[in-house]
């Protein structure tokens, strides 16, 4: 598998269609136990994005996440910005200057957005966060390229694992953000943040299908 910087910034539009046909549905997510923006964050966060990137950034990827990332702090006013704005930008740095990527590449982009989040967030697996679609989607990602998987059979059951780690965020107390107000009466409830992930992951394996 190998994936061109045109074919990222695809991949980026796409996840902005995305957010846009979910942003009702996120919003609505976040309002149960949050403040009900994080459909209208990811929605306009991800349109600056596309506005953003230009033909000349697309002959690097690094270039191309580093700028997403700077884009999503910037226009994102929620706690959603700049965690996934640190994602990004962690990501971009990790494959800078590289013109094509692979599924290696992408395991990396992956690890180091997570650990950008939790440094970001102080938060860990189990929160009730984005954390808990992410995490079990890079397992989930390793363990079936270990197993001798497709690149695409990989990425599936990638994005069914953090499918099912929104799952679990409903049974769950929110820890960190605004749900963690709640306590106990935030158990219920699926994670927007995770929902968003979620999204995400599975736009990059349509995307790619
Ligand atoms: P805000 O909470 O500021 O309104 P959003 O609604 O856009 O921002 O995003 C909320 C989402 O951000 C949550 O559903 C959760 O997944 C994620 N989140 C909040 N705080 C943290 C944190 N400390 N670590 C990881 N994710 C977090
Ligand atoms: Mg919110």
């Amino acid at each position: 598998m190998s994936i061109s910087g045109e074919k990222v910034f695809h991949i980026l539009k796409e996840i902005s269609i995305k957010m846009d046909e979910n942003k009702a549905f996120l919003s609505e997510l976040d309002a149960a136990i949050g403040d009900g923006d994080h459909g209208l964050n990811m929605s306009k966060g991800f349109t600056a994005v596309v506005e953003k990137i230009k033909d000349e950034d697309k002959k690097d990827i690094g270039n191309i996440l580093k700028k997403t990332g700077m884009t999503l702090v910037s226009n994102v006013g929620g706690a959603s910005g700049p965690l996934y704005g640190t994602a990004f930008m962690k990501a971009g740095a990790a494959v800078a200057g590289k013109s094509e990527i692979g599924l290696s590449d992408f395991i990396e982009i992956l690890e180091v957005a997570l650990e950008g989040i939790k440094m970001r967030g102080k938060g860990e697996s189990g929160d009730k966060t984005m954390i808990d679609a992410i995490a079990p989607a890079i397992e989930a990602l390793k363990e079936s390229i270990h197993n001798g998987d497709s690149s695409l059979e990989s990425l599936k059951k990638a994005k069914e694992a953090a499918y099912k780690g929104v799952e679990y965020t409903k049974g769950i107390v929110a820890r960190k953000g605004r749900a963690s107000y709640l306590g106990e009466r935030s158990i219920g409830h699926q994670d927007a943040g995770a929902t968003s992930s979620y999204i995400m992951l599975e736009t990059i394996y349509e995307t790619l299908k």
